[in-house]
């Protein structure tokens, strides 16, 4: 392809884009909410046109740098449309917070917690594929992509799940039946009742310090699951997906070449790791204790929160943060870039009311 050819292709993007914007603007007086979602599904076609623009010009092999330079101009376009927007006086609180109300988050020291975004949890076709995550995926990339150029992201920090298959939540740790064999249908919930029966046994752990461990799972409200072999270590499941990859690359090239972190949980096979901090019957270990107390030293003013699953990894994290009140007042979860397990989980909707209400946290869209 030309660089004529690329050029034509380019302002075929905007005319297209400022088309489906011209729609719109004609109808501005009856700006309700519905046309601020025609307005929202706009800005996501052009994004995804772009970024099919970029990937294109990646593989063209021409130089990262014409490449960064088309983007911009791209990003550009983008914010003036934005803007444009904004001057219309829409005064929509909810929809437009995101990436229209940013002014708050800019320039501040913000850290970006991600959980588990690995392909065995974000793909089709992953070993415990969440259903909705390659949606939040890609919000997720949108939200680093849009916002590094407003500084609005200081720190990247990624949790990796990170199990062997010993573990105490995947079906090779139990044996079930008679004659006992694995575990093979799952997922499943084993209860401390049960092993005490002896309906499942532990084939690594002692039985006794499993009924303990399960017990205090129990104490909490909670119940163990046995989930598909997922995030092995190692194994090709456990790695973050290419379009993550390449938005952390652009986000560490934006930022002097800053290195995004990573912390890995759920290695010890007996005991389940939700939380990037604590283990599932509330135990911390010394190592994420340091990191928790780290992240409240080092005082952002916001942690914005995106990953997987909402329901179990990403609320865990948060009962960890919100039972720190150095943490009060600066979450702020990004609920398109999340995606849950059980969409209805009732302990979740709980949770996220009470960080609103009790813990000055913000739910709003990245994207
Ligand atoms: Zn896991």
């Amino acid at each position: 392809m030309t660089s004529l050819e690329l050029d034509i292709k380019y302002n075929r993007v905007i005319n297209e884009v400022e088309e489906d914007c011209k729609e719109l603007l004609e109808e501005k007086e009856q700006f309700l909410i519905l046309k601020v979602r025609e307005y929202w599904n706009a800005i996501r076609k052009f994004n995804d046109k772009t970024r099919s623009l970029v990937q294109e010009l990646q593989k063209q092999s021409f130089p990262g740098s014409q490449v960064q330079a088309k983007y911009e101009e791209i990003y550009h376009k983008l914010k003036v449309i934005e803007e444009f927007y904004r001057t219309k006086n829409v005064q929509l609180t909810g929809v437009y917070i995101g990436i229209m109300n940013t002014d708050k988050f800019k320039g501040k020291k913000n850290l970006l917690l991600i959980i588990d975004a690995q392909k065995d949890f974000v793909e089709s076709g992953g070993k415990l594929f969440v259903m909705g995550a390659p949606e939040a995926m890609k919000n997720l990339c949108s939200f680093i992509d849009v916002n590094r150029k407003l500084s609005m992201i200081s720190e990247i920090l990624l949790t990796r799940d990170d199990h062997y298959h010993t573990h105490i939540g995947m079906p090779c740790a139990w044996l079930e039946g008679n004659p006992r064999h694995i575990i093979n249908n799952y997922p499943i919930t084993i209860t401390a009742k049960q092993v005490e029966d002896g309906v499942y046994e532990p084939r690594f752990i002692q039985k006794e310090v499993v009924i303990s461990y399960l017990k205090a799972i129990e104490a909490k409200g909670e119940i163990h699951h046995v989930w598909p072999e997922h995030c092995l270590h190692g194994d090709v499941g456990q790695q973050f997906p290419e379009q993550l990859m390449n938005s952390l690359k652009w986000w560490s090239e934006e930022n002097g070449g800053k290195h995004f972190l990573t912390l890995e949980k759920g290695s010890r096979d007996d005991a389940e790791m939700y939380s990037a901090f604590s283990y599932a019957d509330g135990s911390m270990p010394e190592h994420t204790k340091s990191v928790l107390n780290n992240l409240a030293e080092q005082n952002f003013d916001y942690i914005f929160v995106a990953g997987v699953a909402k329901d179990f990894c990403v609320r865990s994290t948060l009962q960890d943060l919100a039972a720190d009140e150095r943490f009060k007042g600066k979450l702020v979860l990004l609920e398109d870039c999340m995606a849950a397990i059980n969409t209805k989980c009732q302990i979740t909707e709980k949770l996220w009311k009470n960080l609103v209400e009790n813990f000055g946290a913000e739910i709003m869209r990245g994207y």
